[in-house]
């Protein structure tokens, strides 16, 4: 699909060097629009909203939070750690407002699964849709996200 010239904007911000050294996007070359596309059918598919993709992610980083630094259960299956770490990440997409660099690792110990995220992916996925560019390093898979997490889209 053709992009408009913001976009083109915004996928400048986002490569690698100009915001974070590894980028956003990198090693995938599609545009940027295309990539949002594709990720957005995939959650729509699984029956959910980036929002409440976004929503779980908080929460397990809010829970998470008391743990100060180290592993702490979350029932029924899942262990949290949050890390705070020093610095700050502005949103590509140019809205404003920075985000810290907390790191949140969510184990699913029933899945043996672990996924690592921060503040900057949540705001991306609630806010934009976007997950990251095909094999770049802090690209969030909307599948894997889903199912580590458990999202279901019910209130708990
Ligand atoms: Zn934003």
């Amino acid at each position: 699909m053709k992009q408009t010239v913001q976009m083109k904007l915004i996928q400048e911000k986002m490569k690698p060097g100009v915001i974070t050294r590894d980028g956003f996007l990198d090693p995938d070359r599609r545009n940027l629009i295309d990539i949002l596309i594709e990720d957005d059918e995939t959650v729509k598919r699984m029956g959910l909203s980036h929002q409440q993709v976004a929503q779980r992610m908080l929460e397990f980083r809010d829970a998470g939070m008391r743990g100060l630094g180290e592993f702490i259960s979350i029932e029924p299956h899942f262990e949290v750690r949050v890390d705070s770490v020093r610095g700050k990440l502005p949103c590509p997409f140019g809205d404003p407002g920075i985000f810290p660099k907390t790191n949140v690792t969510v184990r699913n110990l029933e899945r043996n699964e672990e996924i690592t995220y921060t503040d900057l992916h949540i705001h991306l996925i609630g806010s934009h849709g976007f997950y990251e560019g095909k094999g770049s390093v802090f690209r969030l898979d909307p599948k894997s996200l889903v199912d580590t997490l458990e999202i279901t889209g019910e209130e708990e």
